[in-house]
This record gives structure tokens, C-alpha cells and sequence, in this order.
């Protein structure tokens, strides 16, 4: 029996990660919740927002499924989420983008997967503020050594791009379109302006490429690949992308299908794997039973599949694809009307879907 680490975060977290629990046991998956804390509540109590033992707990169980956690702005604890990704190496993140009949969308037939690099890139964290005397340094130097020049009044954040995580993440890409029989993988870059970062990945997708026969591959310009989406997003598949333009581009696709309540996720290492929804902990609906489940519920699918209960997986993410079809038993967001009475709350619309997974 697999064991899961079940963080219930905060905010509408506990709610969602309940609802989700009950879907995914009814597939009769067989789960063993390690169910842990983390988030501004446990803060209060602990003086900590990520305990030892919920930290311990995912390390030796490998998985977690997560609730969100708010992140205070601008004081208090730095984001217990990119904490987690730093330091348990989370590498990939993994979105996939599809359409549900009956959620509120522009498009109707979206089938996209957005794997995006977690670790480098402008995200990296290196970042030189104006004014201060390591700056100057730097600005020197870069003006020394540059054709280019750099004026003293700049601040400056370094975007590293390397073989090895380029390598390893282009990598996981082939690897998961293989393993869920996907046709093709488009390497996204702006290689012709950054010809060493960006010019480095397009390289390394390249030669990652080679090894991967059997799925078609393609580069595209990340502007290009903005316009394209809304366009014409048929005409893609898996998409690998740095950092920065992986972090625009899923929010891009998400919108694509209808937006923060249907986008499920999760950060993946060699090890170790979190599933989680995209959306925050929305803290003004919290302990009202009235958000939308669904996100945190399509992160258990994945969840399912990444431990190899494909049919369970299946089961899930039918159940859920039927009671959104129908559009009875859904929460406020899904209704035409946010303000529609018939709108039902997070357990209720848990209950839907359990009663078509034993239907
Ligand atoms: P949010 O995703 O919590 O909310 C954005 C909007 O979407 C709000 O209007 C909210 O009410 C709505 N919404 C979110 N989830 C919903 C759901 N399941 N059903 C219906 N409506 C939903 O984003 P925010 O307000 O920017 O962030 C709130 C807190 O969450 C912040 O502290 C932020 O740092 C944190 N956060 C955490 C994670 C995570 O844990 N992975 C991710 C994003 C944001």
C-alpha cells in the first residue's frame, strides 16, 4: 500500500485536501495518508510554518499531495513552496492543461502539458540590488569585460542556464511524453537574442532530442509560441520551457481551459514528487465550503498516475469530467451565474464525484 504525505496548508487548504482524500480513496486506490501540517496556522502554534516532521515526512515517502499555504506579503516567512521545490530538488513542474466539457472557456479541445524548468533562470534568486557596493563591483567588471555597458543606476538579476538542468529537465519532458503517449515535445527559448542562456538550451533540447526518436521535436520562440497558443493550440503537445517563460506560458494555458479552479499540478525530482493546485489558499473563503475542489482533486489524477494506478487515474479523472459535463452539482465558479443558489459546496461537489466513481 502506497503511503502518501497529505499536507492540509492553509486557508481553504483543509477543505480541499478532505474532498480530495475522499475522491481518491473511492478509486479504490488503496492510499496510506501521512496527513501533516504546514502553513500560517502551524506558524501560530509551532513558530514555524514547515515542521522537521513534514519535511521528514515527504523525504520519506517520496510523494505528497498539497494543499495551498499562503505566503505573507512582504513580511513573515519566505514561501514555504519555493522552499520546498529549493530544497528537496524539485526540478520540473508539470502542468497539464485540458478542457473539461462544461467548464467556461474560449476553447473547447485543449490538450497541452507545460513542463517547466524549477531550479534556474532569472528565478534563481541572484540578484544585485542598485546603489549597493557588490553591485558597483559587478557593474565594473560587466563593463570591463562587455562591449555592452551597464549604467551605475541599475539593479541586476543574473539568469543562469545550465547544461545539466536544461539537460535533465528537456530530459523529463521525452521521458513523460513517452510514458503517457504523447506525440511531440516543443523546446520554447528566445535563442536569438540570448544566444548564451537561451542559445545554451536550445543546444542541450537538441541534443536531448536524438536520444528520443520516437517523439517528434520542435523549437518555437517564446513570442511566437504565445501567439501561436491562442491560435492555434491543437497544434501542440508537450511544451519544456526555462523557467520564466514556463512560469507565463502556464498561467497562458491555464486560461486556455477555464482558468485557476481546473489546473491541477505538481513539482517533480529524481526522488520525490508534490502534487498540488495551481490556485492559492484564497484565505476569505476559508472553513465556508464553497470553493472548487476540482484543481486539487485533478492533482490527486496525476498523483495516481505517477505511482502507476493508471486505472484508478482513469476512474478519477472520468468522475470528474462527468460531473462538470453536467453541471449540477458545482461550485459558485462554474455556475453561468456566480451568484446561482444551486451552486453546491466543496463536500457536496466531492460527493458527485464519488457517486459516479461507484456508479
Ligand atoms: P488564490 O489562487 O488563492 O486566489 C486567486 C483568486 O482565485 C481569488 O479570487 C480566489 O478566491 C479564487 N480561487 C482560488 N482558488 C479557488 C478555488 N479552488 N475555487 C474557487 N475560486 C478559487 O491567489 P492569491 O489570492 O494571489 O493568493 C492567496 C495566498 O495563496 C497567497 O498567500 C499566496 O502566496 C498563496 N499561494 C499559494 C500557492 C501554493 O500553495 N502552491 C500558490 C499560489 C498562491
Amino acid at each position: 500500500m502506497p503511503t502518501v504525505t497529505l499536507i492540509l496548508g492553509d486557508g481553504i487548504g483543509p477543505e480541499i485536501a478532505a474532498a480530495a482524500r475522499r475522491c481518491i480513496d473511492a478509486t479504490g486506490a488503496g492510499i496510506n495518508w501521512d496527513v501533516k501540517e504546514a502553513g500560517v496556522e502551524v506558524m501560530e502554534r509551532q513558530g514555524t510554518p514547515l515542521p522537521q516532521v513534514t519535511i521528514d515526512s515527504i523525504r520519506k515517502n517520496g510523494i505528497a499531495l498539497k494543499a495551498p499555504i499562503t505566503t505573507p506579503v512582504g513580511k513573515g516567512y519566505r514561501s514555504i513552496n519555493v522552499h520546498l521545490r529549493q530544497s528537496l530538488d524539485l526540478y520540473a513542474c508539470l502542468r497539464p492543461c485540458k478542457s473539461y466539457k462544461g467548464v467556461r472557456s474560449r476553447y473547447s479541445d485543449i490538450d497541452l502539458v507545460i513542463v517547466r524548468e524549477n531550479t534556474e533562470d532569472l528565478y534563481a534568486g541572484i540578484e544585485f540590488q542598485k546603489g549597493k557596493d557588490d553591485t558597483g563591483q559587478l557593474i565594473r567588471w560587466v563593463n570591463e569585460h562587455s562591449s555592452r555597458k551597464i549604467t551605475e543606476d541599475s539593479g541586476i538579476s543574473i539568469k543562469p542556464i545550465s547544461v545539466k538542468a536544461t539537460e535533465r529537465i528537456v530530459r523529463f519532458a521525452f521521458d513523460y511524453a513517452r510514458k503517457m503517449g504523447r506525440r511531440k515535445v516543443t523546446s520554447v527559448h528566445k535563442a536569438n537574442i540570448m544566444k548564451f542562456s537561451d542559445g545554451l538550451w536550445l543546444e542541450v533540447s537538441r541534443e536531448v532530442a536524438k536520444d528520443y526518436n520516437d517523439i517528434e521535436f520542435e523549437d518555437r520562440i517564446v513570442d511566437n509560441m504565445c501567439m501561436q497558443l491562442i491560435q492555434k493550440p491543437e497544434l501542440y503537445d508537450v511544451i519544456v520551457l526555462p523557467n520564466l517563460y514556463g512560469d507565463i506560458l502556464s498561467d497562458l494555458c491555464a486560461g486556455l481551459v477555464g482558468g485557476l479552479g481546473v489546473a491541477p499540478g505538481a513539482n517533480i525530482g529524481d526522488n520525490t514528487a508534490i502534487f498540488e493546485a495551481t490556485h492559492g489558499s484564497a484565505p476569505k473563503y476559508k472553513g465556508m465550503n464553497k470553493v472548487n475542489p476540482t484543481a486539487l482533486i485533478l492533482s490527486g489524477v496525476m498523483m495516481l498516475n505517477y505511482i502507476g494506478k493508471k486505472g484508478q487515474a482513469q476512474r478519477l479523472d472520468s468522475a470528474v469530467a462527468d460531473v462538470i459535463a453536467e453541471g449540477k452539482n458545482v461550485t459558485y465558479d462554474m455556475k453561468a451565474d456566480r451568484n446561482d443558489p444551486t451552486a453546491v459546496g466543496t463536500s457536496q461537489m466531492a460527493d458527485a464525484i464519488i457517486e459516479k466513481i461507484k456508479s
